[in-house]
């Protein structure tokens, strides 16, 4: 069947500014790191991204080794955007990035003019794309100039092939140098996207300050630790089809008596709410002003439903912000 996007798709959901930028982003995103590999349902992909449109989820977030295995999810993407939305591409903010190992050989990761941009030419390829929206380095690279790695991303711009630069994974001296650098070059730097979420405030030392006063937006990727901030393993377990006992990135580990005591004490908050973690846990990225946007993952329809529900609640108050605080404990869960 083919896919007509609902009507009523921008009635519900809310659009924030980028920093100073003309470009307006969902308060929640659909990242496809997880869950648009080679070995995860295709039916699934494809219901998950049709009914995220049609709830006004406008932007979905690509890295060039998303997977696995890596590029499977830009291929993957790419096979549905050219089947359902093709006639909706000017209504979708499409991103990737370069940064972390993609190909053999000295020229397949870090921020080298040679990488970015080749890689940027293969998710072009990849994705069935003349362009991208947002094209990111996705970290900082210590041993070449920023100078060398802001020129591919203006590059990038200047050729058409993105219409925005980003970084993330920058710190708040390394966005501020970066966006230096790219004015001098005629672009603008749009975002960064650094983790956030109640487990790893890591953004909140200074980074948001300096993304607030330089008008540079931020989207947030991890709001859920992962899965660590929903229902998921509230009951000790891990279930089999979950993260934790799928993949590496999140270790059956993490699911600790300390960690188990702080979900589920912000699980009654959220409860008191009429919330589900999930909920909660976006509500509380979502407090922050200079956060332009909550980069989710959903594995299921109804994941992404029960996220995307966040937006009709109300805002949180000072006192459950209060409450929230000795559990929104930074460091208690492990890194990437
Ligand atoms: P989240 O913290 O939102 O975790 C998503 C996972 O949590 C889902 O795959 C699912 O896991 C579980 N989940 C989500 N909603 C629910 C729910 N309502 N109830 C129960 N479980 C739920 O984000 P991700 O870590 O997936 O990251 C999101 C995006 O951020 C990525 O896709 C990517 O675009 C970006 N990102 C960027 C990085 C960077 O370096 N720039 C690094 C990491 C991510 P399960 O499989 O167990 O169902």
């Amino acid at each position: 069947m083919g896919y007509q996007a609902a009507d009523n798709r921008y009635e519900n959901m809310k659009y924030r500014r980028t920093g100073k930028s003309g470009l307006l982003l969902p308060e929640i995103s659909l990242g496809l790191w997880h869950n648009f590999g080679d070995k995860d349902s295709k039916s699934t992909q494809k219901a998950i991204l049709r009914r995220a449109f049609d709830l006004g989820v406008t932007h979905f977030d690509l890295a060039n080794n998303y997977g696995p295995s890596a590029g499977s999810a830009e291929k993957n993407f790419g096979v549905h955007l050219a089947r359902d939305f093709a006639a909706y591409r000017d209504e979708l903010i499409i991103s990737t990035k370069a940064g972390y190992n993609m190909w053999a050989g000295p020229y397949g990761e870090w921020g080298s003019r040679k990488y970015l941009l080749s890689s940027l030419d293969q998710s072009l390829q990849r994705m069935g794309l003349d362009y991208v929206d947002i094209f990111y380095s996705h970290r900082y690279d210590p041993n070449t100039p920023l100078e060398e790695t802001m020129g591919a991303l203006a590059t990038a711009v200047h050729s058409g092939k993105a219409l925005y630069a980003g970084v993330s994974n920058y710190d708040a001296q390394q966005t501020s140098a970066a966006k230096k650098i790219l004015e001098s070059k005629g672009v603008p730097l749009l975002i960064n996207q650094p983790r956030y979420s109640m487990f790893d405030r890591t953004a909140e030392a200074s980074l948001f300050d300096t993304l607030g006063l330089e008008g540079i937006g931020s989207i947030v990727f991890s709001p859920l630790a992962q899965g660590l901030l929903t229902n998921r393993y509230l009951s000790g377990s891990v279930p089999k089809n979950s993260r934790a006992a799928k993949n590496h990135f999140l270790k059956p580990t993490e699911i600790s008596a300390e960690y188990l005591e702080h979900a589920k004490a912000l699980n009654e908050i959220a409860a008191g709410r009429g919330q589900s973690l999930s909920q909660l846990a976006l509500s509380w990225v979502l407090r922050q002003p200079t956060v332009t946007s909550a980069l989710i993952g959903a594995s299921s329809v109804k994941q992404l439903e029960q996220n995307l529900a966040t937006l009709s609640s109300p805002k949180l108050s000072l006192e459950e912000l209060k409450l929230i605080e000795p559990h929104a404990i930074h460091g208690l869960v492990l890194k990437r």
